[in-house]
């Protein structure tokens, strides 16, 4: 709740999810002060508490690339310096498991485009590599691959896992500690401006008298951003389901986060289980209700088709997989935008910026976009992208960037 002695905030990030955290952090690192965060429920509780976590320098995409090779730098930094530290710090970051992403490809046109995508990847300085089949059964003998029809797969050793609540739990930790005020339990739900400019920020506890706001509310973005008048900001939401299972005896204790490219279904070990993913693709009615941002495109239900495609999926190519025990299951939601890549930056109402739309890779790319926040409120510009590119007015003017998913 706001309490009665803060009653002003230099910076005010609505939003305690990675995106709050890693932007509080950095911008109490740097001594760019007096920041609040306020958070409608509790730090973590949106997509991120819901999220696989893992970090990923495989994608098909430059930006994707250039955003997720600083996200891993970033993450590995913290918890290096966070168990360098003298006095242990709690919550202390969770470990990362850096045991590579391992995407599997089994037709002729993927694997063409594969040899693209890693070529990229390499040039940017990422180290994937791309491996015959015989190659990975050589690797991980535990995973029992069927290979008939594989026909080659990609491999970053550098990628790999984590957990990202207790990320996000240590980063805000680490930011109240430089002096960041974190308030749970206070949804905004009005802001003030006057003139086009932002003035003060309303939760039912009171008012936050703030000439700067960081929307950093996920999937919610969209509804922040009508409080000040701005209807158009394209990001909307794309539910994503989670099976943990009992373990399976005999995979690989380093187990990479292993990707079947065709269908997207992943899984890695996580709590002693594993943690299995499959993307199902929305109805059209679904879709239309997450574009008009209807209440039940927020719904976080399971929808009951998706484990038996699993255990379908699953099963044809690793045969090791075959009779998973499931433990539990949850929906979580990707906060899409039209060109898979956030808005980042101003708006028309002078102190009212966006931090949102990661469009499911929030996790690895929150680090670059607080960067690129910090860069823009303290110098203008940015040594690494230029964050024009990231305007909402980007989608008005049909300026969409290039995109290229890989998964
Ligand atoms: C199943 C699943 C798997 C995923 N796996 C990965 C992955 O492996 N790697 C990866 O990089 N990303 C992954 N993601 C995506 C990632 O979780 C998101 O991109 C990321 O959480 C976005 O961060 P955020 O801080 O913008 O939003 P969130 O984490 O959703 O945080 C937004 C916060 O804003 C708060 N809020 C909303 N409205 C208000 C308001 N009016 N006032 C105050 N607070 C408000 C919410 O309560 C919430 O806590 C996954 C997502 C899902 C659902």
């Amino acid at each position: 709740m706001v309490s009665s002695t803060t009653r002003t905030a230099a910076i005010t990030i609505i939003g305690g999810g990675i995106m709050g955290a890693v932007l509080a952090y950095q911008l109490a690192r740097r001594g760019i002060g007096e920041v609040v965060v306020l958070e409608r429920e509790a730090v973590a509780s949106g997509s991120i508490g819901r999220a696989t976590g893992g970090l990923r320098q495989q994608f098909a995409d430059e930006l994707d690339i250039i955003f997720a090779r600083e996200g891993l730098r970033f993450y590995r930094q913290f918890i290096a310096e966070m168990q360098a530290e003298v006095v242990p710090t709690s919550p202390s970051p969770p470990p990362f498991y850096q045991y590579g992403y391992l995407f599997l490809v089994s037709d002729d046109a993927s694997w063409q485009a594969m040899q693209g995508y890693v070529a990229l990847q390499r040039r940017l300085g990422v180290p994937s590599e791309l491996l015959t089949p015989q190659e990975v059964e050589r690797r991980w003998p535990g995973l029992h691959l069927i290979t008939d029809d594989l026909r080659g797969a990609s491999f970053c050793p550098t990628d790999g896992y984590t957990d990202p609540a207790a990320m996000t739990h240590a980063l805000m930790g680490a930011a109240r500690r430089l002096g960041v005020v974190v308030y749970e339990q206070s949804p905004v739900v009005a802001i003030r401006t006057t003139q086009g400019r932002v003035q003060a920020v309303q939760t039912p506890q009171g008012a936050l008298a703030t000439p700067l706001v960081i929307n950093a509310t996920g999937v919610y973005a969209a509804l922040t951003a009508r409080l000040v008048g701005i209807h158009d900001l394209p990001v909307y939401p794309l539910r994503r389901q989670l099976y943990l299972c009992e373990a399976i005896a005999g995979l690989p204790a380093e187990l990479p986060m292993v990707v079947d490219q065709a269908t997207g279904f992943h899984f890695r070990w996580r709590d002693g289980g594993l943690l299995l993913g499959l993307p199902h693709q929305p109805s059209p009615e679904e879709e239309a209700a997450s574009r008009a941002l209807a209440a039940t495109a927020f719904d976080l239900s399971l929808d009951p088709r998706v484990w038996p495609q699993i255990e379908r999926v699953s099963t044809r190519r690793f045969p090791a997989l075959a009779g998973l025990r499931l433990r539990r299951a949850w929906a979580g939601l990707y906060e899409m935008t039209p060109d898979e890549h956030p808005v980042l930056g101003p708006t028309e109402v002078e102190g009212f910026l966006c931090a949102s739309g990661f469009s499911g890779h929030g996790f690895m790319h929150a680090p670059l976009a607080a960067q690129l926040l910090i860069d823009y409120l303290t110098t203008g510009k940015s040594s690494t992208l230029a964050i024009e590119q990231f305007s909402l007015q980007r989608f008005r003017e049909g300026r969409l960037l290039p995109a290229t998913r890989l998964l």
